[in-house]
């Protein structure tokens, strides 16, 4: 066979030459922009030669600080396909991480959307390697900052060479990078190659994983910023699929409004939205029907709104697990073709775990003792990755790396269960695992059964030191609106009798107006055990158990 390059040139080429009519639609900051594979093509080329001129070389890191756009898809090519390295940033980490990871990087050009100037100008006197600012917005002008000699976007654009002529590149060539969302210590950097990103975008595409299709009407919510917004970008442009990027701060109601209006038929995000979404289209509101699939990843699915979806709104939850350092799908869950006769509520069960591993991975379960568990659905253990797209390296970080990478493995810190049919069911991440009187409880398959409480909304739950047991869980619960001040602790802890191994029922339950969340939309627990720390230490003291508050 041919020694063939996989690279993004490639994939961006098939996009001109088959779909170049096709759509791509952008909310952008005075309204919708439409224009055409063909007009991305060429708008791609010329940002290509923006960043030739400004002195962009191969294997050059170049920041992003950008919501879900047209523009911020132009780089996610652009920047690739010139050797140099697209460097998404999370807009919503704090300033000292952002300091952090753009030094770390090493970051010569930082392209900026033009709402997000003063977050980059608050930081720019610490940013010592980073040579020129690129203002994005739909005009030529920049707002006023205090940055010095900032460029537009637009304007560089509109004087850049249409022709391109692409720098060789191997498929080992780094494309992409992208830091961990830690909650404790720096964030961890991920490099893509061009090889990782078009074999995860196969893979992807495939049937049993998210089935994406040319006549897909694509809604990524999952940032651009994080882990390229699982790759559906680059799988929608190598397919032609029509594009609908939400914008910047989009609220439920604009993905309602998008969805509804552009005739959606795929979107794709955390947890935390489906939530938020989900009122509104099942007050009718808003219609979902366009709807094939919603793709839900980044956190879990609970039972209860994935039998909601399915029953109130006829929409099909798929849900989908992956992370940084996987670029990012690992597992999905579709009932195989040897389940039809299983119920429906098997059905929602099984959708509600994590899934089966894609085409093209390896995995393994081991036990404390470094030994494979058994696939009995029960025994937990911590899920190693290895394959194609799987990182094998931090980058420029040998002391973490050698954690987390060993014997050819990823450690990924996710304790799991796999039943006999291959379904990997996540229990917790291994820091927020329960340990009591030596077993293990799984906080995710808890807060699961507590969500399907009709008065809950969401939960959390979290170890808290104990003097007899080492931990005990404690239930963060958020009731709905309707039901505030009309559910006691106790109702939760009769609901979870019998549901649930007497050993894992909470000690207590917490009310609590909200859940804390990363900037990606995950259950902050590391807050959620700081303010309870507190509670524990009495318990350390005194046996009573805690009173929850009504
Ligand atoms: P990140 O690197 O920020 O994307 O975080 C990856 C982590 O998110 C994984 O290691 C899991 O702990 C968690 N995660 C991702 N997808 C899921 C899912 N579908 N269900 C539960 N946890 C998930």
């Amino acid at each position: 066979m041919m020694a063939y390059d996989l690279t993004l040139q490639a994939v961006l080429e098939r996009a001109l030459r088959l779909y170049s009519k096709k759509e791509i639609i952008s909310r952008d900051f005075s309204g919708i922009f439409r224009y055409t594979y063909g007009d991305f093509y060429k708008r791609t080329l010329r940002l290509a030669n923006v960043l030739q001129d400004l002195g962009i070389t191969k294997g050059d890191r170049v920041g992003t600080l950008a919501w879900n756009n047209h523009r911020h898809l132009e780089l996610y090519f652009a920047i690739p396909i010139s050797g140099a390295v697209l460097h998404t940033l999370n807009l919503r980490l704090g300033p000292e991480q952002l300091v952090y990871i753009i030094n770390h990087a090493e970051d010569k050009v930082i392209f900026v959307d033009k709402d997000l100037l003063p977050l980059l100008q608050s930081i720019r006197d610490q940013l010592p390697t980073v040579e020129q600012i690129i203002v994005m917005s739909d005009t030529l002008e920049i707002p006023p900052c205090g940055l010095a000699n900032p460029l537009s976007y637009e304007a560089l654009l509109a004087g850049a060479r249409e022709t391109f002529s692409y720098p060789d590149l191997s498929e080992w060539d780094p494309a992409a990078m992208c830091y961990t969302t830690a909650t404790t210590g720096s964030p961890k950097g991920v490099v893509y190659t061009h090889r990782a990103l078009v074999l995860h975008c196969l893979a992807a595409c495939l049937p049993d994983c998210l089935n994406l299709h040319e006549a897909d009407r694509v809604l990524p919510f999952v940032p651009m910023f994080h882990v390229n917004a699982w790759g559906i970008p680059f799988a929608c442009t190598w397919l032609g699929a029509t594009q609908v990027f939400p914008g910047a701060r989009p609220q439920a109601e604009d993905i309602c409004r998008l969805i509804e209006d552009h005739k959606v038929t795929l979107a794709a995000g955390v947890p935390t939205i489906w939530m938020a979404t989900y009122p509104l289209w099942e007050s009718g509101k808003y219609d979902p029907s366009s709807l094939r699939e919603i793709v839900n990843g980044g956190s879990a699915a609970s039972v209860s709104m994935i039998r909601n979806y399915r029953e109130k709104l006829g929409v099909p939850i798929l849900h989908a697990y992956g992370m940084t350092e996987t670029t990012p799908v690992v597992l999905v869950s579709r009932p195989k073709s040897t389940m039809e006769n299983l119920s429906l509520e098997e059905k929602y069960q099984l959708s509600a775990k994590q899934g089966l591993l894609v085409p093209g991975l390896e995995m393994k379960v081991v036990g404390e003792d470094g030994r494979e568990i058994p696939w009995d659905g029960k025994t937990m253990g911590e899920l190693l990755l290895r394959g194609p797209w799987i990182a094998k390296e931090y980058y420029k970080d040998p002391v973490r790396s050698q954690d987390s990478f060993t014997e050819g493995w990823l450690r990924t810190g996710d304790i799991v269960t796999v039943d006999s049919e291959g379904y990997v069911g996540i229990a917790d991440r291994s820091k927020d695992l329960i340990k009591s009187g030596g077993e293990w409880i799984s906080s995710l398959d808890l807060e699961n059964t507590i969500m399907d409480h009709p008065a809950v909304l969401e939960a959390a739950v979290i170890a808290i030191p104990h003097p007899k047991w080492d931990e005990r869980p404690l239930a963060c619960v958020v009731l709905k609106q309707d039901y505030e001040g009309l559910v006691e602790a106790q109702d939760i802890l009769d609901f979870l009798r019998g549901k649930a191994p007497k050993l894992w029922i909470p000690d207590q339950v917490e009310f609590i107006e909200a859940i804390p969340r990363t900037s990606v939309g995950k259950f902050y627990k590391a807050a959620l055990r700081a303010r309870f720390a507190e509670a524990a230490s009495a318990l350390q003291t005194s046996e009573a158990p805690l009173r929850a508050k009504a």
